[in-house]
């Protein structure tokens, strides 16, 4: 589903990514993990197509984003690859149920149809109570369950998630993280995690480490 050749990606004068290629099968969810500044959150921004890397390749359902234009890559993206970052990621003016709408709207559908299917997303993640609050009366379980809803509305195959689990505690990480790996394999999504847990890491069907911008293994993850 998604193939990553060669990816070097540079800021100002850091050299973030080094040649790092990587696939990821249909149905098939990769945990990256890594210390600190190796590299991980722009591994998983060049492969949502938020950020084009300098060099390489980013292959998408054999779709080539790093070559689309800006706006057919961001339309293509919002139909197709769900994106969960962590804190903070939600529209402050906005409801809880409203944000999960947003992509819909984005993408067209009528504004019943969207609240519907935002609703019922709530729903599922079990936070429809709080589906007319704003993001700052939300708890950050809470918060990341909303961010998972919205990632997960528009059908995407690929879902990108950075530290879904990062700002939660040990409890309401686990509820999340059973939710988010639940939808996607309910869906046939495939997805791409980035985490500091080691029991994400552990769900996984496959890790890959980042050091300094290079990977360092890709063991398979023996099934429990
Ligand atoms: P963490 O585990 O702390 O989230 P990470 O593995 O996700 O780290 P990245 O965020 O991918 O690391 O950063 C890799 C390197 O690129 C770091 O040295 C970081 O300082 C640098 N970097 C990342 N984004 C930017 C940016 N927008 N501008 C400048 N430097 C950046
Ligand atoms: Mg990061």
């Amino acid at each position: 589903l998604l193939e990553l050749r060669g990816l070097h990606k540079s800021f100002a004068r850091t050299e973030a990514l080094r040649g790092v290629s990587l696939d990821v099968q249909p149905g098939e969810v990769v945990a990256v993990t890594g210390p600190s500044g190796s590299g991980k959150s722009t591994l998983l921004h060049c492969a949502a197509g938020v950020l084009v890397p300098e060099a390489g390749s980013v292959t998408f359902a054999g779709q080539r984003l790093d070559e689309l234009d800006e706006a057919t890559r961001t339309r293509l993206r919002r139909r197709e690859i769900g994106l969960v970052l962590q804190f903070g990621q939600l529209v402050p003016d906005l409801t809880a149920v409203q944000n999960v709408a947003l992509p819909l709207l984005l993408d067209g559908t009528d504004r019943r149809t969207a609240r519907t299917a935002a609703l019922a997303w709530l729903e599922r993640l079990g936070v429809a109570e709080v589906a007319d609050q704003v993001p700052a009366e939300l708890s950050g379980g809470e918060s990341q369950r909303v961010a998972v809803a919205r990632a997960l509305v528009t059908g995407p195959r690929l879902v990108c998630a950075d530290e879904p689990t990062g700002a939660l505690d040990t409890v309401a990480g686990e509820v999340v993280l059973t939710e988010l790996l639940a939808a996607v394999r309910d869906a046939d999504a495939s997805l791409l995690v980035v985490t500091h847990d080691n029991r994400v890491a552990a769900r996984a069907d496959r890790e890959v480490v980042l050091r300094d911008g290079s990977l360092a293994a890709g063991q398979p993850v023996t099934a429990s």
